[in-house]
């Protein structure tokens, strides 16, 4: 797959969006899902001509609307937009480089998958969204400043292997989806599980979902393609709340 419109099922609105506009909702909905540290982390949506579509620089992920996504080559050149692309697009450059299921790439600080990231232990399974991912949720221990760098981009991205999702030690995290809608789901579910282990840890910990009853759920969401009607219901609240989004 090369594109990244997010496919709905007849009937199911909003219907007909642009990528620009999906990507600018899906940085809106991950805002209000935790991934809100300030101005930092970066969205990228690979086209179909290999291009990629990005985070602006500069702009917190609750105030990009569509027409502020801007387009860069696979050298991270602006090719089109406004605003500067972030120095720390390496990472993403890596990513799409090294893995060809990455459609759709996101790094960013939310604040409980971080926590666990400075622990550097992976939180457990205790409920159905947070078993909604089929792969290991990996953790990169060797956080040495940034992701500037091609090889420490590289070191980051070779530990995932090729699981979707991944802590970084002391810094954040990185997931990656074949789809907006599958990146969306990707990364609430790991903002919530990280939510939920550090509130039933902190009661002094509890039973974790049975494997192979999470492993049942996760090959569920897979078959349904990241679960887009998700996807829609939440871009619709993001819409009532603020048209502009899709400007
Ligand atoms: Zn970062």
């Amino acid at each position: 797959m090369t594109t990244t419109a997010v496919q709905f099922e007849e009937g199911v609105e909003p219907a007909g969006l642009t990528d620009r506009q999906a990507l600018a909702l899906l940085h809106r909905m991950l805002w209000s899902e935790g991934f809100d540290d300030r101005i930092a982390g970066h969205i990228t949506a690979r086209q179909s001509d290999g291009s990629l579509l990005c985070t602006p620089y500069g702009l917190r992920w609750d105030e990009v609307r569509a027409s502020d996504i801007i387009r860069i080559d696979r050298d991270g050149r602006i090719l089109e937009g406004r605003w500067p692309v972030t120095t720390a697009i390496t990472l993403h450059l890596v990513v799409h480089k090294m893995r060809s299921d990455a459609v759709v790439a996101v790094h960013h600080h939310p604040e409980w998958a971080t926590v666990w990231a400075a622990t550097r232990k992976v939180p457990p399974i205790y409920d159905q969204l947070s078993a909604f991912v089929e792969d290991d949720l990996v953790i990169y221990d060797d956080y040495s400043g940034g992701v500037n760098e091609w090889d420490l981009a590289e070191a980051n991205v070779k530990s995932m292997g090729g699981s979707g999702q991944a802590l970084l030690a002391n810094h954040g995290v990185l997931v990656v989806a074949t789809s907006i809608a599958e990146a969306h789901l990707r990364c609430v579910s790991l903002e919530h599980r990280a939510k939920l282990a550090w509130r039933v840890e902190s009661l002094g910990g509890g039973i974790p979902l049975r494997s192979e009853v999470a492993a049942k759920l996760a090959r569920t969401m897979r078959d349904k393609g990241g679960w887009p009607q998700f996807f829609a219901s939440m871009a619709r609240a993001e819409m009532r709340r603020d048209p502009s989004v899709l400007d």
